[in-house]
C-alpha cells in the first residue's frame, strides 16, 4: 500500500510504443539516456530482433545522442546477443521490480538515476522498478499479449485495472504520441 500510495505503481507517461518516446520528450523531461525492456516493449517474445519500428527508433536516438541500456529479467543468452546487435549496454537477470538493475545500469551509462528515463510493457516490473531507482518512466503497449502465458495475463488484467485507476484519476494529460502502431495489438490506453 505504501508503494500504492506514493505512485510507485503507476507510470509517470503513457506512450503507444517507443516510437512516440522522442528524442525531445526524452530531453524535454530532463533525461539523456534510455533504460529499456526488451520483451514485448521493442521485441515480440524472444524473437532475436527487435521490430522494425523500434530499430528504427534505436537509429533515431543513436542520431540524437541519447544512450540506452536494456534491462531485462531474461538471461544472459536471451539479453546478450540482442544488446550486442545494437551495441548497447545490459543488465541480464535484473530482478525487476528490484532497483538494482537499474542503478546498474545507468552507472554503465554514466548517467545519473536522476537523468535517466524507463521504457517498459509492465507496471508491476519495469515501472515499479524505475520509480524506485528515481527515474521517470513511461509505459508501453505489449507487442504482443496474446502470447503471455495464462499466469502473465492474469497479471495483465490487474495491471490493466490499475492502470484503468490511475487513467480516471489523472493520466489523460501525461499520454505521449499519438502513433497508431499495427505492432501493437491491445488498446490498454
Ligand atoms: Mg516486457
Amino acid at each position: 500500500m505504501q508503494a500504492l500510495s506514493q505512485r510507485r505503481f503507476f507510470p509517470m507517461y503513457y506512450a503507444r510504443g517507443v516510437a512516440d518516446v522522442t528524442p525531445e520528450f526524452i530531453r524535454g523531461c530532463g533525461c539523456s539516456a534510455l533504460l529499456l525492456d526488451i520483451d514485448n516493449t521493442v521485441s515480440r517474445v524472444d524473437a532475436p530482433e527487435a521490430t522494425r519500428e523500434a530499430e528504427a527508433w534505436f537509429d533515431t536516438l543513436r542520431r540524437a545522442d541519447i544512450p540506452m541500456a536494456f534491462v531485462s529479467n531474461n538471461d544472459p543468452e536471451r539479453v546478450e546477443p540482442f544488446a550486442r546487435r545494437y551495441g548497447a549496454k545490459y543488465v541480464s537477470h535484473a530482478q525487476k521490480p528490484r532497483r538494482e538493475g537499474y542503478d546498474r545500469a545507468a552507472q554503465a551509462l554514466g548517467h545519473a538515476p536522476d537523468a535517466c528515463m524507463v521504457v517498459g510493457d509492465q507496471l508491476f516490473t519495469d515501472i515499479l522498478g524505475g520509480n524506485s531507482a528515481g527515474m521517470q518512466t513511461v509505459i508501453v503497449e505489449p507487442l504482443c499479449e496474446a502470447e503471455d502465458p495464462v499466469a502473465f495475463r492474469k497479471r495483465r488484467r490487474l495491471e490493466k485495472l490499475l492502470l484503468r485507476l490511475d487513467r480516471l484519476l489523472c493520466a489523460r494529460r501525461r499520454k505521449i504520441g499519438g502513433s497508431q502502431n499495427e505492432n501493437h495489438v491491445s488498446h490498454r490506453l
